[in-house]
């Protein structure tokens, strides 16, 4: 389970831990309009939330053009990608991912019976969209796409994305992870919010525990067709999932655009900073669209990252295609100079 991994890493860590770079969060949120909206909710904490979920739910379906019956709102998106998972791994089902991405929905289906068909990623570590094609059968329940990927940061082209997605929710669902979509230099743009628009069995999961900084406060939401959010509705109590505080510092931060410009130059500051730091040293890593980038090691990678704990920097080892390589996420500069003097150490 990765949020296990997580937790391990920064478990590691000594007390004093200077670059908390483990899990893919945004130490430049969340803004500082969701935190005044958090201290005025506080009053109203009593009611159940159903005049912000409304509210929220509202201002998401007028910004992407879609009904508020296409929206199902709840606390991050892991427990939306559970329901799925309980769902389309039904009588055995098999959910079909790239390898590696993030592995917590098909984890969870294999807890519920689905079987795993994993799809390497193709050599610039990107997904195969033709073989995860090629793939589907009569057994699929479901297709995941995480794009940007995560654990590579890698995306795919957003015309071919959108052709696949046309032609395999024929056959089956196809659910695109777009966690880290704003990222990306414009996310609308690279969504595939058109081919639900387009009537297609197509399930959007966005979070707010990426750019918005939420993964403590926690919010997320699937959209995709009336019918099948209904079903997944049963597999999860997704309103009462949702506290009135994240309520309310989503509505205040939703298409903050000032806020969510800054924080997305200060992300790429610091990894400009990464990527020169990296290439000091001689190392290779992906070119990331994401708040996060991979890069090979010449160690053993569980080795790496220990050591580099115990210099209180936080990250994730990782195996691909049978050798060592690091998942580091994009902190603040501080965090990326207390990363590049540890790195220094021992590299
Ligand atoms: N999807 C992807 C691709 C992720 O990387 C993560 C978390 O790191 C999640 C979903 C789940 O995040 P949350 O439950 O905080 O929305």
């Amino acid at each position: 389970n990765t949020m296990l991994a997580e937790e391990a890493a920064i478990m590691q860590a000594p007390a004093g831990l200077k670059a908390r770079l483990m899990a893919n969060e945004n130490p430049f949120g969340p803004s500082a309009a969701a935190k005044k909206a958090i201290i005025d909710s506080l009053d109203t904490g009593y009611q159940y939330t159903f005049a912000s979920m409304f509210t929220m739910r509202g201002k998401i379906a007028t910004y992407e053009g879609v009904k508020g019956t296409n929206i199902l709102m709840s606390s991050g998106s892991s427990p939306l990608l559970q329901a799925a998972a309980m769902y389309y791994s039904k009588g055995g089902k098999s959910i079909i991912t790239a390898d590696p991405s993030y592995d917590d929905l098909p984890t969870q289906a294999e807890h519920f019976d689905g079987k795993w068909v994993k799809v390497p990623l193709t050599a610039d570590y990107k997904l195969d969209l033709d073989a995860i094609e090629a793939k589907v059968d009569g057994n699929t329940g479901l297709v995941y796409i995480c794009n940007p990927n995560n654990p590579t940061a890698t995306i795919v082209d957003t015309e071919k994305l959108k052709g696949f997605c046309e032609r395999v929710s024929k056959k089956t669902v196809v659910l695109v992870d777009e966690a880290y979509i704003d990222y990306l230099p414009d996310p609308k743009a690279s969504s595939m919010m058109d081919c639900i628009k387009a009537g297609h069995n197509v399930i959007i999961a966005r979070t707010f525990s990426k750019l918005y900084g939420f993964a403590g406060l926690r919010f997320g939401y699937m959209v995709g067709q009336p019918d099948t959010l209904k079903a997944l509705g049963a597999y999860t109590p997704a309103w009462a999932c949702l506290s009135s505080t994240a309520l309310a510092a989503a509505i205040a931060s939703y298409r903050e655009t000032d806020y969510l410009a800054d924080a997305l130059k200060k992300t790429n500051a610091s990894k400009e900073f990464l990527y020169e730091t990296l290439k000091k040293e001689n190392y290779t890593y992906i070119p990331s669209s994401a708040n996060f980038v991979m890069f090979q090691l010449k160690m053993d990678a569980k080795k790496f990252s220990e050591e580099m704990n115990k210099r209180g920097v936080a990250l994730r080892d990782w195996k691909l295609n049978g050798q060592d390589w690091c998942r580091i996420s994009i902190g603040r500069m501080d965090e990326m100079e207390a990363f590049a003097a540890a790195f220094k150490e021992i590299s």
